[in-house]
């Protein structure tokens, strides 16, 4: 039995969520799926209910659960730890060393885009870096030294980048065999001088897999340029959190880029995305990239368990989502004429009648 804890979040994260539980009941059922579904809350209606927007409790049932969906947070709502105003997103990916952040981005027939075809996959560190809210054992590693003087502090360490690099590497391995590191070693000679150290050093391990580079801000004008040329790309958190809205607007739109962040023990689903308020509550958010997390999270269960109906059900939503794209059933952000209820709907339909 998998059991899955799921947060719908603030924003659209409640209409794309359900989306995503409509999807996840409907392959149970269809492939006999041992899934329970846990429904609990994170962000602002944790604070109205609890007083902070997560708590131990909701940890500690993750622990004991295999997967979490965590909805899109109002993160920028969010500024005083001291309130119970906890970056959900930082909370689940420290606590549960949720360090590799794998966004993919692909585009799809059927839905215009600015460039040609391309299929990549954006490996983020999602530990330290640039973060301050998780670089730091406690506290915040921003500091205000007078109140016109702030610094930021930017944490790398080797084993992080050993470790998201392996992920990466183990990934191109099984695509088509070529990860592009992307890092700023002009000007950050020490902190990405080890990770890029760190990557040549794992590389030895892959000896099948052809490696390049490329300084972050050139990476920005070449993925525009020629996407096509991009298969895993490893970076650390700051420059993947960029990177990949970028890559997921060019496929078609911010609205189709899923993603997990896994760790060892643990995964969880969650929109590359925010929480959309210019969006919420208007029925038009677009539901496929919490669909798409969703279904990496059965994916990596199934590798993880050896399990292969769960991947067989990860499939199933992959090719549905397809097959709504290709006969545009679906949102406007991608050319279609559908709410967010109604392409649910469509998707669903795909699902039980198997195409
Ligand atoms: P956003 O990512 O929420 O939205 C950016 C743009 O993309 C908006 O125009 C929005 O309407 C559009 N968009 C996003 N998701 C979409 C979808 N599914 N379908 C169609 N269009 C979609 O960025 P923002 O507005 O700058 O941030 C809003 C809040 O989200 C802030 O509080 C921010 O801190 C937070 N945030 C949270 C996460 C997270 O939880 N992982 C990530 C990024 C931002």
């Amino acid at each position: 039995m998998m059991n899955i804890v799921i947060l719908p979040g603030d924003g659209i994260g409640p209409e794309t969520m359900s989306v995503a539980v409509n999807v996840l009941e409907t392959v149970a059922a269809r492939f006999n799926l041992p899934l329970n579904l846990d429904h609990d809350v994170a962000g602002h209606a944790s604070m109205q209910k609890h007083g902070a927007t997560v708590t131990e409790a909701l940890l500690e049932k993750v622990r004991a659960a295999d997967g979490l969906m965590l909805g899109p947070m109002a993160t920028y709502d969010f500024k005083d730890e001291a309130k119970g105003e906890i970056n959900p997103s930082k909370f689940f990916r420290k606590k549960l060393d949720l360090f590799a952040n794998i966004r993919p981005a692909k585009t799809y027939p059927g839905i215009p885009t600015l460039t040609g075809p391309f299929d990549l996959i954006v490996v983020r560190e999602n530990t330290e870096g640039f973060y301050a809210d998780r670089n730091v054992e406690s506290g915040n590693s921003e500091i205000l030294v007078t109140p016109d003087v702030a610094i930021s502090l930017r944490r790398i360490t080797r084993t992080c980048c050993e470790r998201i690099a392996r992920s990466a590497f183990e990934l191109a391995q099984q695509r088509r065999g070529h990860l592009t590191l992307v890092h700023k070693h002009n000007v950050l000679k020490v902190t990405d001088g080890i990770f890029l150290d760190a990557c040549r050093e794992v590389a030895k391990e892959f000896p099948k897999v052809s490696v390049d580079d490329f300084i972050v801000d050139a990476m920005m004008a070449h993925v525009v340029r020629a996407p096509e040329r991009f298969d895993v790309i490893v970076t650390t958190n700051m420059f993947g959190d960029i990177l990949s809205d970028l890559t997921a607007e060019l496929s078609g739109s911010l609205g189709l880029g899923g993603s997990l962040n896994a760790g060892l023990q643990h995964a969880m689903g969650q929109a590359a995305h925010g929480s959309a308020p210019d969006i919420a509550g208007q029925d038009v958010a677009n539901p496929f990239s919490q669909v798409v997390s969703a279904s990496m999270l059965l994916s990596w269960y199934a590798t993880r368990s050896g399990q292969s109906t769960y991947q067989e059900a990860s499939k199933a939503i992959d090719a549905a989502m397809q097959a709504c794209i290709r006969d545009k059933e679906v949102t406007h952000d991608i050319g279609g004429a559908l709410g967010t209820k109604a392409t649910g709907q469509a998707l669903v339909r795909r699902l039980q009648s198997g195409h």
